[in-house]
């Protein structure tokens, strides 16, 4: 989601110094994990809704039942005038596209980002899934696309900095002749959908923000499967790629934690 960093950016200061990056408690980590899950069971319901014939707007209502029935908020309803509770991004759509009357068919590829909001925590999160039988070259991008987000996971350990995220996504998919989107980036999240820091999927080993436990971002790789440069549709929302090829995207919430990364937005 577009970020405003002036009036999204949450005070820290009850906590050390760690350069405006909220540091939760055990009981706001909780919280997180109750908004995880409840990102988690609506992307879980949204992968084994996606079928050829749906409209984009069907998987956006299914996605609203989903979330209000765990009690709590689709996230991006009305955020900066977001019309819909997901973002649903479908070939060359990269994120940010709005759900509509748009038909899904055999071969397309589908993005769903999901925010769900619970006692005043936020989750975040976003899978690809294949439309029906999809070239393998879709296949083939979606599933590097899930695996540098792993390898950026693993690399979110205390001691590490954001730099040794976006270096670890970044090498991942490079070695395999990807375009690495660099306009969006992820963020941290907490009782705002974005927080500092900002989360590129690109970087150099051992610069950035040092990451400490308490810390909660959203890593969000965005694999093009030809040029990283991007372009903004009419409804100033959809990104889409500049060369037309297609994209993938996944995102995970997660927690620094001592005993390293700890996923919360785990489908299930
Ligand atoms: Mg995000």
């Amino acid at each position: 989601m577009k970020q405003d960093r002036k009036t999204e950016t949450a005070s820290n200061s009850a906590s050390p110094y760690t350069g405006g990056i909220t540091i939760k408690s055990p009981k706001e980590l909780e919280a997180m994990r109750r908004a995880g899950s409840v990102v988690g069971a609506t992307l879980a319901i949204l992968l084994k809704s996606v079928e050829p014939g749906l409209t984009t707007k069907d998987l956006d209502t299914i996605a609203y039942k989903e979330i209000v029935r765990h009690g709590a908020k689709p996230t991006f309803k009305g955020y900066r005038g977001f019309p819909a509770s997901i973002c649903t991004s479908v070939n060359e759509e990269i994120v940010h596209g709005i759900p509509g009357k748009r038909v899904l068919k055999e071969g397309d590829i589908i993005k769903m980002d999901v925010g769900a909001t619970i006692d005043g925590f936020i989750g975040d999160a976003a899978i690809s899934v294949a439309v029906g039988d999809v070239a393998e070259e879709a296949i083939e991008l979606m599933d590097a696309t899930r695996l540098s987000l792993e390898e950026g996971i693993k690399a979110a350990v205390p001691g590490n900095r954001i730099g040794d995220i976006g270096a670890a996504v970044q090498s991942y998919a490079e070695a395999k002749g990807y375009g690495v989107v660099r306009e969006f980036v992820g963020h941290g999240v907490g009782r705002f959908l974005h927080e500092d820091p900002q989360v590129p999927n690109y970087g150099r080993p051992g610069l950035g923000p040092l990451l400490r436990p308490g810390m909660c971002i959203a890593i969000e790789p965005m694999l093009n499967l030809g040029d990283w440069h991007t372009r903004i549709l009419d409804d100033q929302w959809t990104v889409v790629t500049a060369d037309g090829k297609i994209s993938s995207h996944f995102e995970h919430t997660i927690a620094i934690t001592e005993n390293g990364p700890e996923i919360m937005t785990v489908p299930g």
